[in-house]
C-alpha cells in the first residue's frame, strides 16, 4: 500500500540556475510551463 504514495509523477526538468537537470514531482500544470519556456529561448 505504500508503495502507491510514493508513486509520484517525476519529471526532469533545466533549472535556470545552475543550467543542470533536475527531478521534481511539481504538477503538471507547473512543469508545462517549464518546458514552454525552455523551448522558447
Ligand atoms: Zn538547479
Amino acid at each position: 500500500m505504500e508503495e502507491q504514495v510514493h508513486k509520484k509523477p517525476i519529471r526532469s526538468y533545466e533549472c535556470e540556475k545552475c543550467s543542470a537537470w533536475h527531478l521534481t514531482s511539481m504538477p503538471y500544470e507547473v512543469w508545462k510551463e517549464l518546458e514552454k519556456n525552455q523551448k522558447n529561448k
